[in-house]
């Protein structure tokens, strides 16, 4: 049941109050259905998240492919489709950049070109990638009508705890005007998992919550979900992953990759 429209205006209040830092970077991860109705559809929403970064922030929201047998075009190359309305409108939008490659992110703002150039990124969301230059920089995390099941920023500090599961994945690039299967391995799993982070900032108070239009929003520091996650994967490597009891497929994968070294 719909309620009230917001305007743009009343979002960045909302997310002022929320805690998001004028000037700073911020990562977004959006379900623009929970968020809605705000005047101008997701583009209102976006309007509004660049109210409250101001001129002197940097806005970054996912831009991932889920296409891996095609070459990725930052021109044509739709954002995956479980990313939801709003990172498609916003690639799209003036000013943007958007990353050259399959793990991509997309943003504006003084820091846009810092956090999306470079070569593919391997894993896709590891230290040398968009997610993990939003780290680098103290960005906040933001997750808007979404759970910590799609906080990417959780596959960073797979990646930097170095957790022992893995699957072959690959994508595919454009090399001498020819496409090129690159092969790799990634941590992945179901990610429900990831709901685990909840209680582990919770603990130590270092998660934001409150309205954003009419969803419920997090907020945290990229810095602590990584610190945070990678002590909790020191002690238990396993501990995103389903138990063997749970009967979730994904995560049987991730955990036979284990066994298979
Ligand atoms: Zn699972």
């Amino acid at each position: 049941m719909p309620g009230r429209t917001f305007r743009p205006s009343e979002i960045a209040d909302q997310l002022a109050a929320l805690g998001v830092r004028k000037g700073g970077v911020l990562l977004v991860h959006t379900a623009f259905r929970q968020v809605r109705p705000v005047e101008g559809g997701p583009a209102g929403l976006i309007e509004g998240l660049r109210l409250a970064l101001g001129p002197e922030g940097t806005l970054v929201l996912p831009s991932f492919t889920d296409r891996d047998d095609a070459p990725f075009d930052p021109d044509t190359t739709p954002a995956a489709s479980d990313l939801g309305v709003t990172p498609e409108i916003f690639r799209a939008l003036p000013g943007v950049v958007r990353s050259r490659h399959y793990a991509a992110c997309a943003a504006i703002g003084p820091l846009a070109d810092a956090i999306t150039r470079g070569p593919p990124p391997i894993p896709p969301h590891g230290p040398d990638s968009p997610i993990g230059r939003v780290h680098d920089l103290d960005g906040q995390v933001l997750l808007l009508g979404v759970g910590h099941d799609a906080n990417t920023t959780l596959h960073l500090a797979e990646a930097v705890a170095r957790v022992p599961y893995g699957a072959a994945r690959w994508f595919t690039i454009l090399r001498d005007g020819l496409p090129k299967r690159v092969d790799y391995r990634e941590p992945d799993h179901c990610c429900e998992g990831f709901a685990r982070m909840e209680e582990w900032l919770d603990v130590e108070g270092l998660q934001a919550e409150g309205p954003v239009g009419h969803a419920h929003a997090r907020l945290m520091r990229a810095q602590d979900v990584v610190r945070i996650a990678v002590e909790r994967l020191r002690a238990e490597p396993l501990a995103f992953l389903h138990g063997p009891a749970a009967g979730c497929e994904d995560c049987d994968i991730a955990r036979a990759s284990v066994r298979a070294g």
